[in-house]
């Protein structure tokens, strides 16, 4: 898929024994505490490549200032260790003003593993800076599919968050090529699209119940609602994306007809391994109906907020944490849906003996998970 890289330096640099006992063993007792842990949780293929990528450039450009656009990873951690390392960045809390337009030929500029904007590319370019681009081969599997629509005429459904790197990405090389897109970000939201489409609802209220910046600027109603290609953002929920492109199949087939969805329907899986992966190994433990489900990573991360909603459809008390901090005798956690940071009281369950899951995204270093491990273990086994 790309050239070799060597992960073992970043693996090493975020190891935990814990996590790789526990990764070996899949459950073991503490005391009165059993932890479950999936066969496949944490740091994937694509964000091993990244972060090998910047070690590999901090060996080749040494003197030279480096900068990241934003986040490598959507994980404060490993950020911050970028930023200890003497690497700047460029937007965001931590950008030092006027970098960007500053940008020069000495400067080496990593683009990130969920890639960057058509224009921000160009910009770079024209700057003439040095460009190490980490983008993950996954993501550019949805970019191949939707150049191939907007090619012949489709416009693109995305199932993917506004405002998340990746789908932005998408978003701009679909309108450089001149196509169209809608985003939704959940089965409720593809509901409203198929209602436009069977003619149960107008534009207008269609609109009013999809987020801001869902639609393509320029987007015409009637003509760029004919012929739909279905992508998903690689880190979304595989069987909501399922389901939404099995739900505008349908619309299309009440419109038309069965025969004519050969020619206005495409839809194309553009999850990745990692993120299957690691929702069909937490889905395998939550079914084992732990009595607390703890999933870690950073409240930014996309594959992080589907695996807790992993646990949710499957009736655990699952909340999506983002370090051991996030365990003292409030919980704090992310909401589900509304994304809002919320704070609870008595938290831990009463139940002795008590089981314990936990799981971690595609971006949470080992030593992270590790840590709230052990906070857990602690505050239970006081
Ligand atoms: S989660 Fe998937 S798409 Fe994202 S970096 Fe990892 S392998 Fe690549």
């Amino acid at each position: 898929m790309s050239k070799q890289f060597d992960p073992s330096l970043v693996r090493q640099s975020y190891r935990s024994e814990l996590v790789e006992e526990l990764r070996e063993l899949g459950s073991k007792t503490f005391g009165d505490v059993t932890v479950l842990i999936p066969k496949s949780l944490g740091f994937c293929w694509g964000v091993d490549r990244a972060l090998s990528m910047v070690q590999e450039a901090r060996s080749e450009y040494v003197g030279r200032p480096m900068w990241l656009i934003a986040s490598i990873i959507h994980n404060p951690r490993v950020n911050a260790d970028l930023r200890e390392q003497g690497i700047g960045f460029l937007r965001g809390e931590f950008s030092q003003a006027g970098a960007w337009d500053n940008l020069c030929e000495n400067d080496v500029v990593i683009v990130p593993a969920f890639s960057a904007t058509v224009e921000d590319m160009n910009h770079l370019r024209s700057r003439g800076v040095t460009i190490v681009d980490t983008t993950c081969p996954w993501v550019i599997k949805p970019h191949k599919r939707t150049l191939k629509y907007v090619k012949e005429g489709f416009t693109t459904v995305i199932h993917g968050t506004v405002g998340h790197e990746e789908t932005e990405a998408t978003c701009s090389l679909i309108l450089s090529e001149g196509g169209h897109y809608v985003v939704v970000y959940s089965i409720q939201e593809a509901e409203c699209l198929s209602a436009f489409i069977e003619g149960e609802a107008s534009a207008e209220e269609l609109v009013g119940s999809l987020r801001s910046g869902s639609f393509s600027p320029g987007f015409d109603f009637e003509l760029h609602m004919i012929r739909l290609g279905v992508i998903n953002q690689t880190t979304m929920l595989a069987s909501e994306s399922r389901a939404i492109g099995e739900r505008l199949r349908l619309a299309l087939v009440n419109r038309d007809d069965q025969a004519s969805l050969e020619s206005n329907f495409r839809d194309f899986d553009t999850i990745c391994r990692a993120t299957q992966d690691n929702q069909d190994a937490a889905s395998a433990v939550a079914e084992q109906q732990p009595d607390l489900y703890l999933v870690v990573g950073g409240y930014d991360s996309s594959n992080t907020k589907n695996l807790a909603r992993v646990g949710h459809r499957l009736g655990v008390p699952a909340f999506h944490i983002e370090g051991p901090h996030c365990l003292g005798e409030q919980l704090e956690y992310r909401h589900r849906t509304s994304g809002e940071i919320l704070r609870r009281d008595d938290w831990v369950p009463s139940t002795r003996p008590l089981t314990v899951a936990f799981s971690a995204g595609a971006s949470t270093p080992d030593t992270l998970l590790g840590e709230v491990i052990e906070r857990l273990l602690d505050s239970v086994n006081d």
